[in-house]
């Protein structure tokens, strides 16, 4: 069983009380508005002072995407929350708003692709990076350099979903004067608290579990106050990832129902994995309860599993693996996960040859466990794999 605080819970349906009165209405009115009129210049030049603060246009700050960002906050037990058009956005005024020319960003467990896309993007404005997969905090700190600004991490990882020791990592961090950020799109606000672990920001794609039913695209930003207020001037406003009201209203109705949609995907996905284990084309489960070196980290650092896990067949290659996700009838093919709908989707985007020493397996294929039941999820993977 998952145990959702019971806090948590009722943030996710009482969003509507963080704002102010809409006549009691259920959720709070979508303020389609792109500018506010002030009643003087003088108030209007203030607002413009600190638009982080004040309603003056919709690229900075919205009344209805307030509302997210401030019960996103409270989940993530933050001082302050900056919502974006996506994941993508997120990230990528988090690292153009901190870094410069001569940084170093140590990139650390599996990475979400386009993040680390971006990175390669960031060597042409004078930044470098490097990756770790180690978990011991020795050898994770004999990769910090002098010139390293940020640690960036994700635990549970991308496709293999091993986890880190978050609070040694942030607190060695801490000690070399190195900012620490987490992608928690995986265990959602819910499942895990990265500040309370001592990370300095921890970012998640909206797009995933927290809007939950595959119609929205979101992304936000947590931390300290005055590191999302920089990051707001230097990354959000200049790059203009804003997120739409409508979509932050999407993303307050999501939030309403995902303790429940997270208990529901954290059993189903055990009960599929379980079937998959025992099955004799299946080589290797990738979910952290099947992986005997994480167990002690998910004690100390998660309440829950989500959905996500991947496998590894013991077919003859990539053609026979993806023979054997068309089969799937109850898998949709498609990307992204954590919507209500199971998604199928391979560990590479073209055949990787049969390299044995790959991170990740050729025949490995990634499950988001939807909302279907185990039992049906279950017979379709048994069909496809006979
Ligand atoms: C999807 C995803 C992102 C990017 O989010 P978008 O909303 O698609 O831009 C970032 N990190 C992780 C771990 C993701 O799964």
């Amino acid at each position: 069983m998952i145990t959702i605080d019971p806090e948590d819970r009722l943030i996710c349906l009482r969003a509507r009380e963080v704002s102010a009165d809409h006549h009691g209405a259920a959720l709070p009115p979508i303020s389609q508005a792109s500018l506010h009129r002030k009643q003087s210049m003088a108030e209007l030049l203030q607002g413009l002072s600190r638009e982080h603060a004040a309603f003056v246009y919709a690229r900075g700050t919205n009344p209805t995407v307030k509302v997210l960002e401030d019960t996103l906050a409270k989940l993530e037990r933050a001082e302050a929350c900056k919502c974006f058009a996506s994941g993508m956005g997120a990230v990528s005024a988090v690292l153009f708003g901190l870094l410069k020319a001569g940084d170093h960003v140590l990139f650390i467990n599996d990475i979400y692709g386009p993040t680390l896309e971006l990175a390669a993007r960031l060597e042409e404005f004078g930044v470098t990076w490097s990756r770790a997969f180690a978990q011991d905090i020795e050898s994770i700190g004999a990769e910090i350099r002098n010139e390293t600004r940020l640690i960036y991490m994700e635990s549970p990882g991308s496709t293999l979903f091993r986890l880190l020791p978050i609070k040694k990592v942030c607190a060695l961090a801490r000690l070399r004067g190195v900012l620490t950020i987490i992608d928690n799109t995986v265990a959602t606000p819910l499942l895990q608290k990265p500040l309370q672990l001592g990370a300095d920001l921890s970012i998640h794609s909206c797009s995933k579990y927290i809007g939950g039913h595959s119609d929205v695209v979101g992304g936000a930003v947590m931390g300290p106050a005055a590191l999302v207020e920089e990051i707001f001037y230097k990354g959000y406003m200049l790059l203009g990832a804003a997120m739409a009201p409508f979509d932050a209203w999407l993303l307050l109705r999501g939030l309403m129902t995902l303790p429940d949609r997270l208990s529901r995907h954290h059993e189903d996905a055990l009960a599929v994995a379980t079937f998959l284990k025992a099955h004799p084309k299946v080589r290797k489960i990738y979910h952290p309860a099947f992986c005997e070196e994480d167990a002690a980290l998910f004690e100390k650092q998660m309440l829950g599993h989500s959905g996500l896990f991947s496998f590894a067949l013991d077919a003859a290659g990539f053609a026979e693996t993806l023979a054997v996700a068309d089969r799937l009838r109850l898998f949709g093919k498609a990307v992204s996960w954590g919507g209500a709908e199971s998604l199928v989707m391979t560990g590479h985007k073209a055949d990787p040859g049969a390299d044995k020493n790959l991170r990740v397996p050729g025949t490995l294929l990634r499950l988001s466990i939807g909302l279907e039941g185990a039992d049906n999820l279950i017979g379709d993977l048994e069909q496809a794999l006979s």
